[in-house]
């Protein structure tokens, strides 16, 4: 007999995905993060299910250590480690943002 055995985490992540991809989410903004190895890697954040700036941090650096762990860039994902990611705008300033901002996190300092 065979058995799957699957994570919470994994489950969490997946449902979390399918929300961001298919659903439409209307205080939906992009987050980027600025890095000299990482620039460019994208999520998708709905502000309603957002508390603090933390949220939003915790959120892109699990889905890059997920991506990068899954294709098995094990170097890169040690790199990730050891950043200090961090976002300078206001948690209010976030909240108060147009649709198409960027909200941008800082890995330089
Ligand atoms: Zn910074």
């Amino acid at each position: 007999m065979f058995f799957f055995r699957v994570d919470s985490s994994e489950i969490a992540y997946c449902l979390k995905r399918y929300r961001y991809i298919y659903l439409q989410m209307p205080n939906q903004r992009t987050v980027e993060i600025s890095c000299e190895l990482f620039q460019g890697y994208q999520i998708q954040v709905d502000l309603d299910y957002i508390n603090n700036k933390d949220d939003i941090v915790r959120g892109i650096v699990d889905e890059l250590q997920f991506f990068l762990k899954e294709c098995n860039l094990i170097n890169l994902l040690e790199r990730s480690r050891e950043k200090k990611f961090h976002i300078h705008k206001e948690f209010g300033e976030i909240l108060m943002s147009q649709p198409g901002e960027i909200i941008w996190v800082c890995s330089h300092c």
